[in-house]
């Protein structure tokens, strides 16, 4: 074991990445476009990570021992594993080769260029982050490249700051890959963990050599049940691997982290590993409180720290310190040498509630963003070395904020808690299937009736006008002739293409969901709240922090208008409870099924109203459906009967003549195809093109027999699929489901995507559908 220092008392996994005012963004995004060469771009990345160390010495954590991590990223940190480990996918060898410099090859991974298609992404464990998916065959490259790490290390010191190197670790890397095109048949990229672990251990032996006294390695594959191999069979991995790193004879201290989720089930078991400190997720899981007890969790953790992972770094409440230091103190007691932390990476929650300025002073005082936390971090860990009198005071600070978020006026709603709470099972139940398919008749759906799933493209001149809007350049009756000028416009092309179910276009939302935290109570909106969510794009999510209702209709007026304009049917279009909770901060202090039943009836009220107002056809999304779904198996059953719950709660008040659309896309649903059955929608589209119709199959066999509309055009990319390759897919879903089932549409929204690649391709789209027609 090296002879360092153990690592101080307060820690964090790491902190958010692109800015505080998005620097990181704009600095890569300057380089893409070659506005900016690339000594600029580096120079702009090391005064971001020089600007983090000191704002987390200044917040409270030590200068020295590796208590800073350094979770600076360019774009992904799983990216950055994949350049550390040399393994870049053979497709790309011509690339490396070539390269001017290791960023090249980076940004090529990770965006494509003319002649590679990007590493795909997926959401990192059940989180709205997206990391580059790596791509690993049997002939896959490894080899150490420690350069960026060593780098790092010595800015860091320069700064008399001693920090941490962070990675992602063997085990979850390789779990997180996918087998390449050119891997043979059988294939896992986990059947190379030893060849991995060899050079994880390269590298560990540069760090050690370059001055590292710590380095922490992520493995939240601990905690997922999502995984190739059964978690029981990924702590073995674990084991094997971290037996092999342990014992290498020249490396830094390692912290081995388990977040995400609960790793009660594997603790003792890792603290037995020749590691000198584990992480544990002590907000999403617990501690084992049978060994707690018993005396043999403390043997484990002999000669190793346990990194109590108390502050949220999901989400963005005020901790409750005085709760989180009974259990510090109690493994404290247990006579575990214990280090304050955060149940995960802070890269999941905006920087600082100072920059806020609009927000309700009452709500701020609730709320701690990333550099609260950090300070959180701090005050516990004084409490656990000075004792509880030293912090007594920020502890009853915190009380009272709890107290007042308790009481507090729209935390509780009287009047939305009654209405949950007489809310019966045939509140979602619609009415049987044949008989609404029958009342539908009179909407004149023709077979392989083609539509889009809601948004158009979002020109320049729509983000001016709706910024001239909010800084008050126009009023809102400009505004609002703006938009009913462009539904107007929308409508028109549709009906000139000829498509046959036409929507508004969504021109008046800046985002799906915060468009309706916008309109609803219980919402909040920040003005600096940005978070990651891949690469350089980041989002806003809203904060939902009291109970949800609908003071007045919100999609309704511009619905009409567009129905009023034309002959055919236009769809109403919502977003789901469901994705609505998951791209936004959520209310901690109750369960989130309660908080999406608020929701849902919100959403009830105005589907009620849309139909009011004369639109036959509702399309309530539901993409972020499958995202939600917890890592741990053993809560999948409640989520998904809560989840889908709220949906039916949402879609059930529609009378049988009402067609009622669901759209979900951004992940695999082969999965879940239960639950998808389950929102008893009348028509699912789902994303399905570039899988060629996988979904389909599955859908079919579980015997779904209500409209499905697999995508068949991928929206993702400027390219015009032709009639040809639209119809084939078309076709490939006719041989697997009955066709009176099947509607034609792209796989999602068309709002990042041009005008002129969105006619064309609807074009083709409305076309192949035409010949399929035909081919009977
Ligand atoms: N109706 C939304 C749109 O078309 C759906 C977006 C989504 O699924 N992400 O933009
Ligand atoms: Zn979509």
């Amino acid at each position: 074991m090296p002879e360092t220092t153990t690592l101080p008392n307060a820690s964090i996994l790491g902190y958010p990445r692109l800015g505080r005012r998005r620097e990181l963004k704009r600095a890569v995004e300057s380089y893409w476009k070659g506005a900016t060469g690339e000594a600029e771009l580096r120079e702009t990345a090391r005064e971001l990570r020089a600007a983090t160390r000191s704002r987390l010495v200044e917040l409270g954590l030590p200068v020295a021992g590796g208590a800073v991590p350094e979770t600076f990223s360019f774009y992904d940190q799983v990216l950055d594993a994949t350049l550390a480990l040399g393994a870049i996918p053979r497709r790309f060898a011509d690339v490396a080769a070539s390269a001017a410099s290791d960023l090249t090859t980076y940004f090529a991974l990770a965006r494509g260029d003319d002649s590679h298609q990007p590493l795909e992404m997926t959401k990192w464990f059940d989180t709205n982050y997206h990391y580059s998916v790596p791509e690993i065959d049997e002939g896959t490259p490894f080899a150490v490249n420690a350069d960026a790490l060593v780098g790092q290390l010595a800015e860091a010191r320069e700064q008399g700051i001693e920090s941490r190197p962070v990675l992602v670790g063997p085990v979850t890397y390789l779990l997180l890959a996918k087998a390449s095109d050119e891997a043979g048949a059988g294939f896992r990229p986990i059947d190379r963990l030893d060849e991995a672990v060899a050079v994880y251990a390269q590298l560990l032996a540069a760090l050690a050599e370059a001055g590292a006294t710590w380095v922490q390695l992520d493995e939240p594959a601990l905690v997922s049940d999502s995984l190739a191999v059964p978690r029981e069979q990924t702590l073995e991995l674990v084991e094997r691997a971290y037996t092999a790193l342990g014992s290498a004879a020249r490396r830094p201290r390692i912290l081995l982290s388990a977040p995400y989720g609960d790793a009660a089930p594997a603790l003792v078991r890792l603290g037995a590993l020749p590691v000198e400190a584990v992480q544990a997720d002590l907000v999403r899981g617990a501690l084992p409180q049978g060994a707690l007890a018993s005396g043999e969790l403390a043997r484990a953790f002999e000669g190793t720290q346990l990194v109590a992972g108390v502050v949220d770094g999901r989400n963005v409440w005020r901790t409750d310190l005085r709760a989180a230091f009974a259990l510090l103190t109690r493994l404290q007691q247990a006579g575990i040498d214990t280090v304050v932390g955060t149940s995960n990476s802070l890269q999941h929650v905006p920087h600082d509630v100072a920059d806020e300025s609009q927000l309700d002073p009452r709500l701020v005082s609730w709320l701690a963003f990333a550099d609260q936390k950090v300070e959180q971090v701090a005050i516990l860990a004084r409490g656990l070395s000075d004792g509880a009198a030293a912090i007594e005071s920020e502890l009853a600070a915190v009380d009272r904020a709890l107290a007042d978020r308790a009481a507090a006026p729209g935390v509780r709603d009287a009047r939305v808690r009654a209405r949950v709470a007489s809310v019966s099972d045939a509140d979602r139940r619609r009415a049987p299937e044949r008989e609404r398919r029958e009342a539908q008749r009179p909407l004149g759906i023709p077979q392989l009736a083609t539509t889009t799933i809601g948004s158009f493209p979002q020109t320049a001149e729509i983000r001016k006008a709706r910024s001239a809007f909010s800084r008050g350049e126009i009023d809102q009756s400009g505004y609002d002739g703006f938009l009913r000028e462009e539904i107007e416009r929308v409508i028109r092309l549709q009906e000139e293409i000829g498509l046959d179910v036409l929507v508004h276009g969504e021109a008046e939302r800046n985002d799906m969901v915060q468009y309706f935290a916008e309109h609803l109570d219980g919402f909040a909106v920040t003005e600096h709240g940005w978070v990651q969510s891949y690469g350089t794009r980041a989002t806003r999510p809203s904060l939902l922090w009291g109970d949800v209702s609908r003071p007045a209709p919100i999609t309704v007026a511009w619905s009409a208008y567009a129905q009023s304009l034309t002959a055919r049917p236009v769809k109403g279009m919502l977003t789901g409870p469901v994705t609505i909770l998951a791209w936004s901060f959520v209310r901690d202090d109750q369960p989130l099924g309660d908080t999406a039943a608020q929701v849902a009836l919100a959403l009830r009220d105005e589907i009620d109203d849309l139909v009011g107002a004369g639109i036959g056809i509702v399309q309530v999304d539901e993409p972020a459906l499958r995202e939600l779904l917890p890592l741990d198996a053993d809560r999948q059953a409640a989520y998904l009967e809560w989840s889908v719950g709220a949906f039916r709660l949402a879609t059930g008040g529609a009378a049988p003549e009402v067609q009622i659309h669901t759209h979900l896309c951004y992940s695999e649903f082969g999965e879940i195809i239960e639950a998808v059955d389950g929102l008893d929608a009348d028509v699912t589209s789902i994303e399905a093109a570039r899988s060629r119709m996988d979904v389909v199959e599955p859908l079919g066999a579980h015997g779904y027999s209500r409209g499905i509309g697999p995508g068949v055009y991928d929206i993702h990319s400027p390219r015009v699929p032709s009639v040809d390759e639209q119809a084939e897919l078309i076709r490939i879903a006719a041989a697997r489901i009955p066709g009176e089932q099947l509607w034609v549409n792209p796989d999602c929204g068309l709002k990042t995507r041009g005008y002129e690649e969105t006619v064309a391709s609807l074009t083709n789209l409305v076309l192949a559908a035409q010949v399929v027609r035909a081919d009977e």
